[in-house]
């Protein structure tokens, strides 16, 4: 039996399936020369593969539009219209001419034009990199006789463990979540996209596994464990015996969290938590609205841009919105405005950046390109006439930021009172902190803002210098830092002083550990994904405020994060018992 492989737990549960390998890779492409007597024999099968690459494309298109809908399934005529470009096809065929084979002048050309348009100022030709790409990877495997592993071939039920290197957007909006029961990764951490995307979904997942493509095949029997981050290639029966034990008693376990969705959220001295949703597909709405949330703390709007080919427009985003809106009936429900650029819209729509964490994205992005964000701004105005919508601004670093947008949201209000459009125009306008910056200088931005809701997941990566998508960081990415904790501390005080909500949204919300801390902190609006709100409930109510802040306060004088965690695992310890400590670690 091959050794278990390890990596970082991104969600929990046990599950058991086939393998389904998916190297969705631009392939190494051999230098081969052929002779003048083969070329018309190449310039042939180049076109049958050409053909062959359309076929499936239609095919998938097909399938992508009875699952996700017309406007995400169009991004595969872009496809098509690519490999029927008269331009590429005799640009390649130049090639075969001069003796290259098929694959290598493919290549090559194909190579040039994503040099090509990912350099273009015009943003319409950068968006296309990412459709280049896939039908780079098509064409090649067609050429090269490579499997097929596109994605969308699987069959409903077939409980397949998706293995891959990374999960990219435009390969998620491919998967058909009733065939996969998992996902296992190479790359990514806990707060990496495809994390993310997987707790959201409720979908075991592992990724950090570093090379499990590379040690597994399709079709081998494998046990995801995303609890405890591992997955073990062709189980024995003993040991399938032991997992399957092992998922029965978390089944039960997660069961009997489950019956706390309508329990209030109260601590042991009857302080009163607001757990809210982080949600990230509009279609997830109604399964997080019968989590037991009190609202969404988070929807990360950039997954409606997804697998896209242009922006989504004014009216379907305000349907998208409202769906989530409506599903909360009165609760409070935060949209973020569009966080694209960095790790969240990796389909080369965007200039190519040396360093995109630090560069062109979210707020500055929005800003630059004043036309396309006040669709969202516009959308969410007319959105909010159905509830209590709330719009917050990702990675700003200056209250200026948060100026000009306010500015363009007048614009937006002013442009639907002329259209005579319903909306409201007193709509909140919160920020995230989430840059050592913003949380630095918190007070600058008290005036301005309704509420404060902190990102740990990025003021955890500025802060420590640690890029949180690195798989060989993961054990630098420490939330529990002092440094993070000191500036998590400093943004409550100026909250409460300037009377602002505030609240954390992102994953140290839902890890027992170190929600704990965020309580004694003073945070008491909590946001997590859905799955994650009956275990950080169940700590709410195991706990009280002096024992949460007691804990922090000793976190907060730690020298290192190893020595916090130890302050608060013996703390919690304390109040939770042991057991149900290990318990809910066990499911977080
Ligand atoms: C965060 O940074 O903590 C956050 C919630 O936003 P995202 O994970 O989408 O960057
Ligand atoms: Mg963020």
């Amino acid at each position: 039996m091959p050794a278990t492989l390890h990596g970082v737990s991104a969600s929990p549960g046990i599950v058991v399936g086939p393998a389904h390998l998916l190297r969705w890779e631009v392939p190494e492409v051999p230098s081969r020369v052929i002779d003048d007597a083969e070329i018309e024999g190449e310039i042939a099968r180049l076109r049958t593969c050409i053909e062959a690459a359309c076929d499936r494309l239609r095919a998938v298109k097909a399938r992508a539009e009875e699952k996700a809908g017309a406007a995400e399934a169009a991004i595969f005529d872009v496809q098509v219209a690519i490999l029927q470009d008269g331009e590429l096809r005799t640009r390649i065929e130049t090639l075969v001419r001069q003796n290259l084979a098929a694959e290598k002048a493919f290549d090559l050309v194909m190579l040039e034009w994503r040099e090509h348009f990912g350099r273009s100022t015009n943003p319409m030709m950068r968006e296309r990199v990412g459709d280049l790409v896939d039908v780079h990877i098509r064409l090649l495997s067609l050429l090269l006789d490579l499997p097929d592993h596109d994605p969308v071939d699987l069959e409903p039920g077939s409980n397949a463990i998706l293995v891959t290197h990374d999960l990219t957007p435009s390969l998620t909006i491919q998967l058909d979540r009733r065939a996969i029961a998992g996902i296992a990764t190479d790359a990514g951490t806990r707060t990496s996209h495809v994390a993310i995307l997987a707790r959201s979904l409720g979908l075991p997942a592992v990724v950090g596994l570093i090379d499990a493509t590379s040690k597994l095949q399709t079709g081998d029997r494998v046990i995801l464990d995303g609890t405890n981050g591992t997955l073990i290639p062709r189980p024995t029966a003993a040991v399938l015996a032991q997992f399957a034990d092992r998922a029965r008693r978390e089944a039960a376990a997660q069961a009997e969290l489950a019956t706390l969705a309508d329990a209030e959220a109260v601590m042991l001295d009857g302080t009163r938590v607001t757990l809210r949703a982080n949600v990230d597909l509009p279609d997830e709405a109604g399964r997080a609205a019968e989590s037991g949330a009190e609202g969404v703390g988070l929807m990360r709007t950039e997954f409606l841009v997804v697998g896209r080919t242009a922006m989504p427009s004014e009216d379907e985003q305000v349907e998208a919105y409202a769906n989530v809106v409506r599903a909360f009936r009165g609760q409070p429900v935060v949209i973020r405005t569009y966080d694209v650029g960095g790790d969240k819209l990796p389909i080369g729509g965007f200039p190519h950046e040396p360093n995109p964490f630090l560069g062109w994205r979210a707020i500055r992005m929005c800003l630059d390109e004043p036309e396309l964000f006040k669709v969202q701004l516009r959308a969410l105005l007319r959105a909010a006439v159905d509830g209590d919508l709330r719009i917050m601004l990702p990675l700003v670093v200056s209250v200026e930021e948060v100026r000009q947008a306010r500015f363009l949201l007048q614009e937006a209000a002013d442009e639907l009172s002329r259209r005579g459009i319903a909306h409201r125009a007193d709509v909140p306008l919160g920020v995230m902190i989430e840059t050592p910056a913003a949380a630095m200088s918190a007070d600058s931005f008290a005036d301005d803002v309704s509420f404060f809701s902190i990102g740990t997941n990025d003021l955890v990566q500025y802060t420590l210098a640690v890029d949180r998508g690195n798989a060989s960081l993961v054990t630098r990415y420490t939330p529990l830092h002092p440094a993070v904790l000191r500036l998590i501390a400093r943004t409550v005080e100026v909250a409460r002083g300037a009377r602002l909500d505030v609240s954390v949204c992102g994953e140290m919300a839902s890890q027992p550990l170190m929600a704990f801390a965020l309580l004694g902190l003073g945070v008491h609006t909590l946001s997590v994904a859905p799955s994650g709100i009956p275990a950080v409930k169940r700590l709410v109510r195991g706990v009280s405020q002096a024992a949460a802040r007691d804990a922090a306060t000793a976190a907060l004088r730690s020298a290192t994060a190893r020595e916090a965690e130890q302050v608060l695992r013996q703390a919690l310890g304390a109040q939770l018992g042991e057991e149900l400590l290990d318990g809910l670690l066990g499911l977080a």
